[in-house]
């Protein structure tokens, strides 16, 4: 019952931002994009018509997948390939779906939930991957985020910022969207001016069918409409969302979660027993 109005909840507030949230105007030239995505499905989910749209405007669109996402299989269906397999397959559907170079996709094999355990890995990985690709935009999922392997994409994104390895324009998107994202806007509203959306428009299309080609997770899905009524709707409303931070962002994880340094001198509780972070 509980989860049932946090979800709601969470849909009214993704709901919120998605109308608060200023237009983001690719340019029409091309540029270049790489995307983080802890686990298969989450490129599709977040910036699916995103990605869609760069690649139609000519954009080099490069991807990175941390894990293969195994444990999240909604269905266990009988089959001969192992759901390792079947989750690295369906991803190639949905890749090739938007467009995207399976040459330009990288996927790594980090165990899935628990991607920290490869922090220095990834760093690693990732500092050599935006050296070769050199992106003028990063796409990375919101340090705010309920799932542990989205929080750890992002502060390794944040610790290669704060060492002046990312130059590019950097835009974090929410999937598990957490209470502690909506405290980060509520101590300094100004940050709502950088709250971005794109508009899916007619690559709505695209995103639709690659998420359906994740058969094993999509909890039944056949159709555009399925989609706008099972667990995963709010994804596939007309607009994607994106937040971006502040540069220099600080932050405190306690528990597993993070807080700003704000959030934290406001609220003592927060700040008790706390592991600095270093970001
Ligand atoms: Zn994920």
């Amino acid at each position: 019952m509980i989860s049932f109005f946090l979800r709601r909840a969470v849909n009214v507030i993704y709901k919120i931002y998605t109308m608060m949230a200023r237009s983001l105007q690719l340019h029409e030239r091309a540029g270049s994009c790489l995307v983080i995505a802890p686990h298969p499905d989450d490129e599709t989910l977040a910036c699916g018509a995103t990605i869609a749209r760069m690649r139609d405007l000519g954009w080099r669109v490069s991807l990175i997948v941390l894990t293969d996402g195994t444990p999240s299989e909604a269905t266990a269906e009988s089959s001969e390939q192992s759901p390792s397999t079947k989750r690295r397959h369906e991803l190639a559907q949905a890749c090739v779906l938007l467009g995207l170079d399976l040459k330009d996709c990288v996927f790594l094999d980090y165990p899935d939930s628990n991607v920290e355990s490869c922090f220095d890995n990834l760093l690693k990985t990732l500092a050599t991957q935006i050296k070769a690709r050199k992106p003028t935009l990063l796409i990375a999922p919101y340090p705010y985020d309920r799932h542990p392997d989205h929080r750890t994409a992002a502060k390794a994104v944040m610790t290669l910022v704060q060492e002046g390895l990312i130059q590019a324009r950097i835009l974090y998107y929410p999937v598990w969207l957490s209470f502690q994202g909506v405290l980060y806007h509520v101590f300094n509203p100004l940050r709502l001016l950088r709250v971005w959306r794109t508009a899916c428009g007619p690559y709505k299309i695209q995103k639709d069918n690659a998420f359906l080609a994740y058969y094993s997770q999509n909890a039944g899905a056949q159709s555009a409409q399925d989609l706008l009524k099972g667990p995963w709707r709010r994804y596939f409303g007309p607009y994607e969302l994106f937040f971006e931070m502040d540069a220099q962002a600080s932050f405190i994880q306690h528990k597993g979660f993070l807080f700003s340094r704000q959030m934290a001198a406001a609220a003592p509780v927060m700040a008790t027993k706390r592991d600095e972070v270093s970001l």
